[in-house]
């Protein structure tokens, strides 16, 4: 297969592109740059199956379409990310994601290419379930609050994907990413792990926001790349949803703990309010548990990384 992934130079679209060129099938990706880096295809540079475009994909619709026309499926996983900067950059946030998203469907829906588009856990909102699943109603916060932007703009490319999937056939699929982890993420735009750990190997302290009883589930991409492969061959999941996270929740202040623990640091955990480390009135999720069953019923999927997996290969490769 002739894979396109947009945002493919990311911490997700790097791994992915891994995966697939090591199965035999050939990759072409347009990315920016704007929070990934070409570094992160250092390993694959050389690869004549692989092809690299520094394209913004907002802007060039044109050049968009016409790879899409050159490919056999679409991997759109372009999008500005991470709290702190969705907080700090909500035009950029919902012109990237919205804007970027119909280009690429508005294309792959003119040629009926196998495509399935990134989604967040974020779209759950503010939701007091025990755990998430696919056909839930959802419960974004207020437009006063930039996060929700976030989330209001990754919905809009759900509810996009499945009008062009019922209007123009578009066989696509839609993934609810919870928490991916692991070697090669930044904690630059706000990301627990990359930070925690770093902040241990220096033993310095950790940053914990709120009172720390936050609880979050953290796959490991190796896990959500397994769970992208398995889809995209699958015909079953066109015109779906599928969470894809890890079912080991842990709170922030346990996370911390254990970043300690594993990487034998003796920093301290250091408390930061909220207003400190976002902005005034900014609101967090208690809770965030994915309902895997669907995936799991569909392709036999499960996680097989640990937290302390997670943790052990964030920690080398930052060392
Ligand atoms: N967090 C923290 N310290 C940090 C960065 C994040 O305590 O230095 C918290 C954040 O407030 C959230 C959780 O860790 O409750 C996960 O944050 P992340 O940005 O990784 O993902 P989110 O689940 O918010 O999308």
């Amino acid at each position: 297969m002739k894979v396109f992934i947009t945002g493919g130079a990311g911490f997700i679209g790097s791994h992915l592109t891994e995966a697939l060129l090591n199965a035999g099938h050939s990759v072409t990706i347009a990315d920016n740059y704007s929070t990934s880096t070409p570094a992160n295809l250092d390993r694959v540079r050389n690869n004549p199956a692989l092809t690299v475009y520094e394209m913004d994909i907002v802007e060039e619709s044109q050049a968009v379409d016409r790879l899409i026309k050159e490919c056999d499926a679409v991997i759109h996983l372009a999008a500005a990310v991470g709290v702190e900067m969705v907080v700090k950059n909500p035009v950029h946030t919902i012109t990237t994601n919205v804007h970027g998203t119909e280009n690429i469907l508005t294309s792959a829906a003119k040629y009926g290419k196998r495509t399935i588009i990134a989604s967040t856990s974020e779209v759950y909102g503010k939701s007091g379930n025990e755990k998430f699943s696919e056909s839930d109603d959802l419960l974004i916060g207020s437009p006063y609050n930039s996060r929700w932007c976030y989330a209001s703009s990754k919905l809009l490319d759900e509810f996009y994907l499945m009008a062009f999937h019922k209007e123009a056939g578009l066989p696509g699929t839609v993934v609810r990413f919870f928490n991916t982890v692991g070697p090669r993420q930044t904690g630059r735009y706000g990301m627990v792990i990359p930070r925690f750990v770093a902040q241990a190997l220096k033993n310095e302290p950790l940053t914990v926001y709120g009172d720390g009883e936050q609880s979050r589930c953290f796959c490991h991409v190796a896990d959500v790349v397994r769970a992208l492969m398995l889809l995209i061959d699958n015909k079953e999941s066109i015109g779906n949803i599928y969470n894809i996270g890890s079912q080991e929740l842990v709170s922030i202040k346990e996370l911390a703990q254990e970043v300690i623990k594993r990487t034998n640091s003796s920093s301290e955990i250091k408390v930061i309010p909220y207003e400190v480390a976002y902005a005034a009135g900014f609101e967090d999720m208690r809770r965030r548990f994915p309902d895997t069953s669907k995936i799991n019923a569909l392709t036999g999927w499960t996680p097989k990384h640990t937290l302390a997996d997670i943790i052990d290969d964030v920690a080398e490769s930052l060392r």
